[in-house]
């Protein structure tokens, strides 16, 4: 059966992997994007996946989009909330602004998007969503307090929908990437970048690809039983 599938900033580094995996799967993809025309063209090229463009900030886009997608392609059976940024900073300077951003768009993103697909996903008897977390919102991070705040909330957040669909076929369940080479991580420092790698059991980077292994696991028939779970994928970083 081919199920209709959205992935929320599914045009770049692990969402890019995530859509093309899923396409790989069966379903048909949409990715999402939120203002990189030109990635979002490549990424058609080299994967002949559709986009879509919207903040997943912003409620109202996300409820005109997921009606766009069901009225083009079909009801939406999976959900990958990945879309996400940083705008890192300690404490003593992070603005108000940075914080707020991140929320808006890491946490608030999430409820946005789930608010537009569960109730069709629950009549149907059949859903699942997967929202991308982090190691960060597992233990914290120096100067994330916005952004570790954001993935810690996706943890709560996945649990309570999991309770709240499990009765109806509707599963809800998170990833934590640890450290992924992708373009996020271009802002961190060489320097940084080589203590974070020290501190990572398996000696290296994710890849992209190792995260979409989760998700096509998580939103396939065999994970039926699974949900209100957290997939640590970060080279064993969780348990430090
Ligand atoms: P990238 O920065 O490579 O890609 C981010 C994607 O999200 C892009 O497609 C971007 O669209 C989209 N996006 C950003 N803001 C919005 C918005 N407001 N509305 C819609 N789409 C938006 O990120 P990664 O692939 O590295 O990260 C993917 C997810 O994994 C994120 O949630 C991140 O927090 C999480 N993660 C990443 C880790 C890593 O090491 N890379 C580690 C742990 C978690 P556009 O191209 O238009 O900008």
């Amino acid at each position: 059966m081919s199920r209709v599938a959205i992935v929320t900033g599914g045009t770049r580094g692990i969402g890019e992997a995530i859509s093309v995996a899923l396409k790989n799967q069966g379903r048909t993809v949409v990715a999402s994007y939120g203002g990189n025309d030109a990635a979002a063209e490549a990424f058609t090229d080299r994967t002949g996946i559709a986009t879509q463009k919207w903040d997943v900030g912003d409620f109202d886009s996300c409820m005109d989009a997921v009606e766009k997608i069901n009225a083009d392609h079909g009801d939406i059976d999976i959900l990958v909330n990945n879309a996400g940024i940083t705008r890192d900073a300690t404490m003593m300077k992070m603005s108000w602004e940075q914080w707020d951003e991140v929320i808006r768009v890491d946490l608030t993103g999430c409820f946005n998007m789930a608010k537009g697909v569960f109730p069709g996903m629950r009549t149907r008897g059949w859903g699942r969503i997967v929202n991308i977390g982090s190691v960060n919102g597992q233990g914290g991070q120096i100067g994330q307090v916005n952004y570790a705040a954001a993935k810690s909330g996706i943890h709560g957040f996945t649990k309570s929908l999991a309770m709240e669909g499990a009765r109806y076929g509707v599963t809800a369940n998170a990833i934590a990437p640890g450290y992924i080479a992708t373009e996020m991580l271009s802002s961190i420092p060489e320097k940084v970048m080589e203590k974070i790698v020290a501190q990572i059991p398996v000696g290296r980077l994710g890849q992209a690809e190792e995260i979409a292994r989760g998700v096509t696991f998580l939103t396939s028939d065999d994970a039926d039983f699974v949900t209100g779970s957290t997939l640590s994928i970060n080279g064993g970083q969780h348990m430090y």
